[in-house]
């Protein structure tokens, strides 16, 4: 799924291609998350954000087009009328190109909605700071854990400690922090530890252009490349760089979680 450093790539390519065109015409499959793609037809592309795992696309007309891209989404902008069966939504722009959402599984969704009105879209409007806000720090990380005793990865997962980590860089800022990510709690100086290392490899998978497992790409076709920058995710069974144990692979809270028996303790 992508994380936020696959959807900063994204819209990173995505903004040079579509700011500033006009959208003439658009269609949705008639699903609820994609349906209300074409409402954006008349509306100029001011500039393409993100916030976590969300593409926040600001129209001229005081509204935001936001997409999750879900499991397998991609948004792509092409020319001329290419018949692709898993196109969900497709916006036609003034300067003949099409942009378009390409999802396989149907796991993405996507609304036209006044700017910051996200009540149709509550993973969106619920979720915690950008990694990077200036007011997060580790105080407020490590207050934010102590709210919830949910496992400490899922807490992560969940979006409301800071938003746009999903399992890929969970596995991997767990992994060089040294903490258990079945643990239900974590010291101050750990949660010091944690935001640091989450930072490390969210900014390193945005210098890699993303991490791409199976569907990532990023609009210009490419795979990512972090993934061969992986020191933990995806390693079960090889030695730990760090202390050569061999990491081992479990589930927590129904997500496959690698992790160090030996560098990750549960007290
Ligand atoms: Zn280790």
């Amino acid at each position: 799924m992508p994380e936020l450093p696959e959807v900063e790539t994204v819209r990173r390519q995505l903004a040079p291609l579509v700011v500033g065109r006009r959208i003439l015409d658009g269609w949705a499959h008639p699903s609820p998350k994609f349906s209300s793609a074409p409402t954006a037809a008349g509306a100029v592309i001011e500039d393409v954000g993100r916030r976590g795992k969300y593409l926040l696309l600001g129209l001229d007309d005081d509204r935001q087009l936001v997409v999750h891209l879900g499991m397998t989404g991609q948004l792509r902008v092409r020319r001329g009328d290419d018949v692709d069966p898993y196109v969900r939504a497709w916006w036609a722009l003034d300067d003949g190109r099409v942009l378009e959402l390409h999802d396989v599984r149907r796991f993405g969704r996507l609304g036209v909605v006044p700017v910051g009105e996200y009540a149709s879209l509550p993973t969106l409007a619920m979720q915690g700071p950008e990694p990077w806000d200036e007011a997060l720090d580790a105080g407020g990380l490590w207050r934010a854990t102590r709210r919830s005793r949910a496992r400490i990865k899922t807490q992560l997962l969940s979006q409301r400690p800071l938003a746009g980590v999903g399992n890929i860089y969970a596995d991997e800022a767990l992994w060089r922090a040294g903490i258990h990510p079945a643990r239900r709690s974590i010291t101050k100086p750990q949660a010091e530890r944690l935001l640091a290392e989450l930072r490390a490899v969210l900014d390193q998978g945005i210098a890699n252009g993303g991490t791409t497992l199976r569907d990532y790409r990023t609009p210009d076709g490419e795979p990512g490349r972090n993934q061969l920058e992986l020191g933990c995710y995806g390693r079960a069974g090889e030695p730990c760089a760090r202390c050569g144990t061999e990491l081992r692979r479990t589930v927590i809270d129904a997500r496959g979680t690698t992790f160090c028996p030996d560098c990750q303790r549960t007290r």
